[in-house]
C-alpha cells in the first residue's frame, strides 16, 4: 500500500539520509497574473495592446497632422510641428525615420527632427552619418543633456528605429518634482540610453530645468526644416504590475 508521505517527512527522511535539501525561497507577495499580450507579427510591427499613431496612411491622431505630406506609406516633415491628440504618461513608443536621401547642410542643419516626450524632452532625430556636430546634440542625444552612448545611426535615406521606454517625471500638488523622468532609448536594435535620468526640459538656448507639467502629455514631432520621414507610430502605456503582501501570521 502506498502511502503518501508528507513534505516535511520527505525532508527528515532526505535530511536522515545525508541528502542535500534545497527549498525554493518564495517572497510570500501575491501578484496578479500578468495578462497576455501577442507580440507583432514582424519586429517592429505593433503588437496587439499597441495604440498605433500613424500607420502610413494619415495623420488624423496628430494636431496638425494636415500640415505634412503623406505617401507611399509614410509622412514627411512640413511646415509645423505635429502633436498627438491624446496624451500618455509612462509608455514603451516605436517611431521610424528616415533622414533626407539628398544629404544637404551640416551639423544641426542636417536631417534635424525631434522625438519630444511630454511634449518638452526631446529626443533628437539627425543625419548623424558621417556628420559631426555637439554631442549632446547627435542623433539620440536627450538634447543637450546626454550623447547618446555609440553612434548607431544608418545612412541618409534609411529607414531607422526607435524603440523608447519612459517613465514620466511626476510633481507634487506644491509642483515641486517628486520623481523626474527616465529614458532608454534603443536606436537601431542598439542600446544608446539606458534609464537616463531626465534633467529637465531640453532647451536650445538654456540649461535644462524641470517646468511642472501633468503625468499624461502628448507626444510631438519635430519641424525642424528638413524632410525627415516618419513611418510606423506606435505606443503601449506600461505600469508595473502591483503585488499584496499578505500581512504576517501572529506568533
Ligand atoms: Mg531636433
Amino acid at each position: 500500500m502506498v502511502r503518501k508521505a508528507s513534505a516535511a517527512a520527505v525532508v527528515l527522511a532526505a535530511a536522515a539520509a545525508g541528502f542535500a535539501v534545497q527549498q525554493g525561497w518564495e517572497s510570500g507577495i501575491v501578484w496578479p497574473e500578468p495578462k497576455v499580450v501577442a507580440p507583432g507579427a514582424a519586429p517592429g510591427a505593433p503588437p496587439a495592446d499597441a495604440v498605433v499613431l500613424f500607420d502610413g496612411k494619415d495623420l488624423s491622431k496628430w494636431r496638425n497632422g494636415d500640415k505634412w505630406e503623406v505617401k507611399d506609406g509614410y509622412a514627411v516633415v512640413r511646415n509645423s510641428d505635429i502633436t498627438t491628440k491624446d496624451s500618455f504618461g509612462d509608455y514603451q513608443l516605436h517611431v521610424e525615420f528616415a533622414t533626407p536621401e539628398v544629404v544637404k547642410g551640416s551639423g544641426q542643419g542636417r536631417g534635424n527632427s525631434g522625438v519630444f516626450l511630454s511634449n518638452r524632452y526631446e529626443v533628437q532625430v539627425l543625419d548623424s552619418f558621417g556628420n559631426r556636430t555637439y554631442f549632446d546634440g547627435m542623433c539620440g542625444a536627450l538634447y543637450k543633456q546626454m550623447p547618446p552612448m555609440v553612434n548607431a545611426s544608418r545612412g541618409p535615406g534609411q529607414w531607422q528605429t526607435y524603440d523608447i521606454v519612459y517613465e514620466a517625471p511626476r510633481f507634487g500638488d506644491d509642483k515641486k518634482l517628486v520623481r523626474p523622468g527616465y529614458v532608454t532609448l534603443i536606436h537601431n536594435g542598439v542600446v544608446v540610453q539606458s534609464h537616463y535620468e531626465l534633467q529637465g526640459n531640453t532647451w536650445f538656448d538654456r540649461a535644462p530645468a524641470y517646468e511642472p507639467h501633468p503625468p499624461k502629455q502628448p507626444i510631438r514631432l519635430q519641424n525642424h526644416g528638413d524632410p525627415v520621414k516618419y513611418r510606423n507610430i506606435w505606443i503601449r502605456e506600461i505600469a508595473p504590475v502591483v503585488g499584496v503582501k499578505p500581512a504576517a501570521k501572529a506568533g
